[in-house]
């Protein structure tokens, strides 16, 4: 069918689907987003459901119960430069990952998380601005499996100088949609000769928003072979309480919104302190994110919270860096 009969048929299903439907004495009033992609000629089946995923994905930003067809989620002009500079360092090495320590309350490394860089013309791209990009085109299915193979390499040099860590990646839902998921993360283990249990997938909002079959699976598959699972950014946003019960998670992460507030905001406090609580009752590390002072430090502690990560113990730095790094400490 062509576009005018695909976006005719996808209405009328919004409609049927819209009908209210009576259960008991519950009156039910179901709403779908719907996400439409037309083949082109010589497109792939995956190309052509991650478009119509995609689109889909816009239907639930733009607030659900709606439709969206692959070719109206444009690019804009900013968004256009930053995926062709995201092209460009994909080829001629413009990536690079950098790593920020995670610290036990205890003072030691509890692990480090790799976090994608890409230069442009010789200038940074800040990832909030990259990643949203990557997520809409595509690209972060590439970007993403660099990150893993770069991540575990790391991984495997921190062990080879005596200084073992575990090295978390944040992976995106389009890559965990994608059952060459599993393949990528075993392709980068064996590359790298790395522990599993070395390697921490985080995983992001945009993942957490849907958890289908696949990705389940996939998640359950990485779980088997020893690799940890953390929830990013929990607290905000489209993560919630749920997603706790669902996910085979071994961390949470604790948004930074929450102790960015510390120590005054005794709400905050509170809420962390519970969360803690329940996190840790459901046999998960938790961390909290950004710590920039040591008041926050010392209410966090009072609060509970097994480990941090922030300014406050060291920004993120070049591979280099950080093997430097652990060496020093390792000599203390
Ligand atoms: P994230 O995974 O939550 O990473 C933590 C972010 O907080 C990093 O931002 C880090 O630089 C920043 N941060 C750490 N400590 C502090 C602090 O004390 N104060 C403040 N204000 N910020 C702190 P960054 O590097 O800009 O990354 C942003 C996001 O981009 C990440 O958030 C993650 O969601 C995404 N990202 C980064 N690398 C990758 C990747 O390889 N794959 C995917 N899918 N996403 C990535
Ligand atoms: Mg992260
Ligand atoms: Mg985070």
């Amino acid at each position: 069918i062509d576009h005018a009969e695909a976006e005719q048929l996808a209405r009328r299903l919004l409609v049927e689907i819209e009908r209210p439907l009576r259960i008991d004495t519950i009156l039910i009033r179901p709403s779908a987003s719907i996400g439409v992609a037309i083949n082109q000629i010589g497109e792939n089946p995956i190309a052509l459901l991650e478009r119509a995923d995609r689109a889909m994905v816009e239907a639930k930003r733009q607030g659900g119960n709606r439709l969206v067809m692959s070719g109206d989620v444009q690019l804009a002009r900013e968004e256009l430069a930053i995926e062709s500079a995201l092209h460009a360092a994909l080829e001629s090495g413009g990536l690079r990952l950098d790593f920020q320590p995670i610290l036990g309350l205890d003072g030691r490394v509890e692990a480090v998380e790799a976090l994608m860089r890409c230069y442009a013309n010789g200038q940074q791209v800040d990832p909030a601005r990259f990643i949203p990009v990557a997520e809409k085109t595509g690209l972060i299915v590439r970007l993403g499996e660099w990150s893993l193979l770069q991540g575990t390499r790391c991984a495997a040099r921190l062990c080879r100088q005596g200084t073992p860590t575990k090295l978390a990646i944040n992976v995106s839902r389009a890559q965990l949609l994608s059952p060459r998921f599993i393949q990528a993360l075993h392709g980068a283990l064996i590359c790298a000769d790395v522990p599993p249990a070395l390697i921490e997938l985080e995983l992001t909002e945009s993942l957490i928003m849907d958890l289908s079959e696949t990705v389940q699976a996939n998640l359950r598959t990485a779980r088997e072979v020893g690799v940890g699972l953390a929830i990013d950014d929990f607290g905000t946003g489209y993560s919630c309480l749920s997603n706790l019960k669902d996910l085979p998670a071994t961390k949470l992460k604790l948004d930074r919104a929450f102790v960015g507030v510390l120590p005054d905001d005794r709400r905050s406090f509170a809420i962390v302190k519970g969360m803690t609580r329940l996190g840790q009752e459901l046999g998960m590390i938790v961390v909290a994110e950004g710590v920039e002072t040591g008041t926050q430090l010392a209410a966090l502690a009072e609060a509970g919270v097994d480990a941090s990560q922030g300014f406050l113990h060291a920004r993120p730095m070049t591979e280099d860096a950080l093997l430097a790094w652990m060496k020093q400490r390792e000599q203390k």
